[in-house]
């Protein structure tokens, strides 16, 4: 039996959601996107661990308890078939074995109420605030799991699980991903984005975009236990989920230019050789 890892990043990975924008909004707190915008710019703190210094920091979040976080849990939208995608990874699949923990930027508080009954709360590491005792307002920040805090957050993981550094699997969508993807892949683990976004698919060694969180098993069956497209199929059907629609795109996107010194290697054109129309773009900047 081969023993694995899976660590999953939550909002958008999990969820359709981002905890920070729902916050806000089950607040009213207008405003939420240009302020994380204007924390990116900075570089202040960890990409992804904007709403943790805002509600440290930001007067209008001050307001915030630890039941408004849980409220926020109670509302995400999550994706399709996490309770299924937890089983099969525990005992699903032939040979291996996966410890499928939750690590995300969002408040602890948030993802365990989201997913209570699914993922148990010690399987869940996210940021991890301290409230005062008389008000229980934020007081303090004792943990961001978000950008180089993930990679923090795995390495506990595989020490406390025994686990090698090459049996480490991390999904997730975001910049708050992009530190921890590369450590993974790095140290020979596999990786997979579950986002369009270029900075994210540059890293990771496979991209699955789907509504339901049992996709993510189709890289992995492939990849680390090696089956082909109609087990993965017959494995979902027998737990009544059918793949309507598989597209496999695998592009290479390139934009060819000359460069430099191939430009200056090669021999200069004799005039009466360039066409008149060429002679004119010549001087064009492109
Ligand atoms: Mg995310």
């Amino acid at each position: 039996m081969k023993h694995y890892l899976l660590a999953s990043d939550f909002d958008q990975t999990l969820s359709f959601n981002d905890s920070g924008i729902a916050l806000s909004e089950l607040l009213g707190i207008t405003g939420f996107q240009d302020k994380v915008a204007g924390l990116s710019r900075l570089n202040l703190v960890q990409q992804g661990g904007e709403l943790a210094y805002l509600l440290r920091h930001d007067p209008e979040y001050r307001r915030v308890r630890r039941q408004d976080l849980a409220e926020v849990g109670r509302r995400v939208r999550l994706k399709r078939n996490i309770p299924l995608l937890t089983r099969l990874l525990e005992d699903g699949i032939e040979g291996h074995r996966f410890d499928f923990y939750v690590i995300s930027a969002a408040p602890e508080e948030v993802v365990r109420s989201a997913l209570q009954g699914i993922v148990p709360p010690d399987h869940v590491i996210g940021t991890r605030l301290g409230y005062a005792a008389e008000s229980g307002e934020i007081e303090s920040i004792v943990r961001v799991a978000a950008g180089y805090g993930k990679v923090a957050a795995i390495d506990e993981l595989r020490l406390a699980l025994s686990v090698p550094s090459d049996r480490v699997v991390y999904v997730g969508d975001g910049s708050s991903d992009i530190h921890v993807m590369l450590e993974v892949n790095h140290r020979g683990g596999f990786t997979i984005a579950a986002s369009e976004a270029k900075y994210i698919t540059e890293i990771a060694k496979r991209t699955i975009i789907s509504d339901d969180a049992l996709s993510v098993l189709v890289p992995i069956l492939e990849q680390i236990a090696g089956w082909g497209p109609e087990r993965i199929r017959a494995l979902f059907e027998s737990h009544g989920v059918l793949i309507h629609q598989w597209d496999k795109v695998r592009t290479d996107w390139l934009t060819i230019g000359e460069s430099a010194t191939a430009a200056e290697r090669t021999e200069p054109l004799r005039d009466e050789d360039v066409p008149d129309e060429e002679r004119s773009s010549e001087k064009s900047p492109h």
